[in-house]
């Protein structure tokens, strides 16, 4: 079964149908989106805060937004630092209320409005992805459909799939996951807040839902889940009641209907897309920390984006695609040093790990002298990817480098720019991982 269009989009989530509607407002473009009906319990992601009413109003989604079953959102409250609720309240915002949205509802809401709109679906799950001799793409699906189309959308979230099947890596800056529980019950307290509480080993949320229903979510290390087996409810309970004020909502007539592990680490393609015709969206291309609760919102707004450069390039412009990536890098370099100072408000507990990899200073010590420290171990994409790791402890050579000669000296060799927070970062990685070796100029050892 082969289906000829313009462009091929994997992933019917927001990212992905978002970008199918924002292309067809642009223009009567032929559409095919893959998409694969999960038989998950339920997806993750509920509060919409109110600046995504403009971006909803951009997309031409308003109507769904207000016929999806959901609890207006009023704000957020948080005990993070202490133990002191602090209210960010939506009452004094321009845009008015936010949303606590049927998540699955939502979505499928706007799979059915791109479907109207022209889009053609193929419920199916992708499989690969090819260059055909026309130099058209060839987007195949488990159940043997094939797509030929002159431009791909990968929309596939933190899978990021079609780029994974490209070869381009994913960088992970965290190993952040989330116990994701639902729950039947009313919350006695905070009906139309989100509530966010720091606690030791990581954070965790809870959020009413429609329909006398409401979600948690424990966050903290992959490594952690494992250790503690958080999966179990007997091991994941504990740990919410002693949170002081979500341990609250679970009174005994809440009853946990179930719980999801999920990613939810700060990560990003090494590259977004490419002249040659792809590009990726949403999470696919760039994922925040679920703290900032910008996801639903970061994907609505890089679907008008990312329909604007697939627009050019069909059209024949060239480099709409490259300043699409620059613009995901740059928002994702804000979004890291947002990221820093917000865990860095906690300081009950800084020599946890969890608290302490997320708060260190981030730098490379003007009186460092660094060097190659010889070790072997393969070095995975952190920062920047492994390739570009490479490259930088390749501009040592064998000397002892001050810190401001060696990064002026990594900058210089490195055939892509990177802003100077993402190399020192890198630089610092290298140095934790015990790929650079640190000596102070006095020749004596620092201790990190
Ligand atoms: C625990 C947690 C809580 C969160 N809470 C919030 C919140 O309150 N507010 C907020 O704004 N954001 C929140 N987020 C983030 C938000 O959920 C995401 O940013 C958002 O869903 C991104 O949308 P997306 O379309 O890019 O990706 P996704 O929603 O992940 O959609 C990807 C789609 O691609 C499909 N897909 C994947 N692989 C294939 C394949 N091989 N073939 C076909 N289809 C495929 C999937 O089935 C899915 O439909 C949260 C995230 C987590 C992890």
């Amino acid at each position: 079964m082969l289906t000829e269009c313009d462009v091929g989009i994997v992933g019917g989530g927001v990212a992905g149908c978002g970008t199918a509607i924002a292309l067809r407002n642009r223009r009567p473009l032929s559409i095919a989106l893959i998409h694969k009906a999960e038989a998950r319990l339920f997806p993750v992601g509920e509060t919409l805060q109110p600046q995504a009413r403009e971006l909803a109003e951009k997309l031409g989604i308003l109507e769904e937004l207000r016929r999806t079953p959901h609890l207006p959102s009023n704000g957020v409250c948080s005990a993070w630092g202490d133990s002191t609720l602090a209210y960010n309240d939506y009452l004094f915002k321009a845009s008015g209320k936010g949303w606590l949205l049927d998540r699955a509802a939502f979505d499928l809401s706007l799979l059915d409005k791109a479907r109207r709109g022209g889009v053609h679906i193929v419920e199916s799950s992708y499989s690969r992805l090819d260059s055909g001799a026309d130099g058209r793409w060839l987007l195949s699906t488990r159940n043997g459909a094939v797509i030929r189309c002159r431009f791909v959308v990968d929309a596939t979230g933190r899978r990021s799939a079609v780029a994974a099947g490209l070869g381009v890596p994913r960088i992970r800056f965290d190993e952040l996951h989330a116990v994701y529980a639902l729950w039947e019950g009313r919350p006695e307290v905070f009906p139309h807040h989100t509530l966010v509480e720091s606690v030791e080993s990581g954070w965790c949320y809870a959020a009413a839902l429609p329909a006398e229903r409401f979600v948690t979510a424990y966050f903290t290390d992959k490594a952690q889940i494992k250790a503690n087996r958080l999966t179990q409810p007997d091991r994941l309970l504990p740990l919410l009641s002693r949170a002081p004020h979500i341990g609250r909502l679970l009174s005994a007539s809440s009853k946990l209907v179930g719980t999801r592990v999920v990613v939810a680490d700060s990560s990003m393609l090494d590259f977004a897309g490419s002249e040659k015709g792809w590009l990726a969206v949403g999470d696919a291309a760039s994922a925040y920390d679920p703290l900032s609760s910008l996801g639903i919102a970061k994907a609505l707004g890089g679907s008008l984006a990312a329909a604007g450069a697939i627009d050019s390039w069909l059209g024949g412009e060239s480099g709409e695609i490259d300043a699409y990536c620059r613009n995901i890098e740059s928002g994702f370099d804000q979004y890291l040093a947002q990221r820093h100072h917000y865990y860095g408000l906690e300081s009950r507990w800084k020599k946890d790990p969890f608290w302490k990899q997320r708060q260190d200073w981030i730098g490379i010590h003007p009186d460092w002298v660094l060097q190659r420290s010889g070790l072997r171990k393969k070095i995975p994409n952190r920062i920047v990817s492994s390739e570009v790791l490479e490259q930088i402890l390749a501009a040592f050579g064998d000397e002892a480098r001050r810190a401001h000669e060696a990064v002026r000296l990594v900058r210089g060799a490195l055939q892509r720019r990177f802003s100077d927070y993402r190399l020192i970062q890198a630089m610092r990685y290298l140095v934790e991982s015990g790929h650079l070796a640190v000596q102070a100029s006095d020749g004596g050892v620092f201790g990190l």
